[in-house]
């Protein structure tokens, strides 16, 4: 190949990258992923992505919300996706308080009364009208495994997320850097009797 067609070649594809929403090109794994915002989840690494193999939503906790509903729905309907991988993590800011913690913290941090929240620029009647909403938005959890389980539940069952779209979730482990499904605890497996026998009834 002759330099000038090896520069043709790359302006080829970069244009192919540039132009790829106009040229109806799918993401290379047609995969969306929905993850925690947390700096210590190198969600990339993790799945061994490049460049241009997913849409990528990170949010705290990594937590189905409107936005995720949007962006999920817009990406298995129009832009051909087919898969959706959720990924929660052990030690999650959004386990370290409750709801209303959070609520408490922010009247006092920002001396404001948390009536009346407005939430979309472009939707001024979504507004959380009261303390307890508010809390309910904020979305702190208890359980990892469980809330990996019922999200993954919640999403099959959305009625914007096409039935045969691959749903799985994930825990990523932050203090031995490995991903695991949910109540798959390999180090207690391992380590005990008790869950040696849970295991083998
Ligand atoms: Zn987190």
């Amino acid at each position: 190949m002759s330099l000038s067609e090896k520069i043709d070649a790359k302006i080829a594809q970069r244009e192919d990258w540039v132009l790829r929403r106009q040229k109806g090109i799918t993401n290379n794994l047609k995969l969306f992923v929905l993850a925690c915002m947390d700096e210590r989840l190198p969600v990339e690494e993790i799945l061994g992505l490049e460049p241009g193999d997913a849409h990528v939503f990170r949010n705290a906790g990594g937590l189905v919300t409107d936005d995720v509903i949007r962006s999920a729905a817009l990406t298995l309907n129009f832009f051909e996706s087919k898969e959706i991988i959720v990924i929660n993590h052990t030690e999650c800011g959004m386990m370290t308080a409750k709801g209303h913690e959070v609520v408490d913290g922010l009247a006092e941090k920002l001396n404001v009364d948390l009536q009346n929240v407005p939430l979309d620029p472009s939707l001024p009647e979504l507004v959380l009208s009261d303390p307890k909403a508010v809390e309910k938005w904020f979305k702190t959890f208890d359980n990892v495994d469980e809330i990996t389980i019922a999200q993954v539940e919640y999403l099959r069952n959305h009625p914007l997320i096409p039935k045969d779209t691959v749903i799985n979730g994930y825990v990523y482990e932050v203090e031995t850097g490995q991903l695991r499904k949910p109540h798959r605890i390999l180090g207690r497996k391992v380590n005990t009797r008790e869950e040696l026998l849970s295991e083998s009834e």
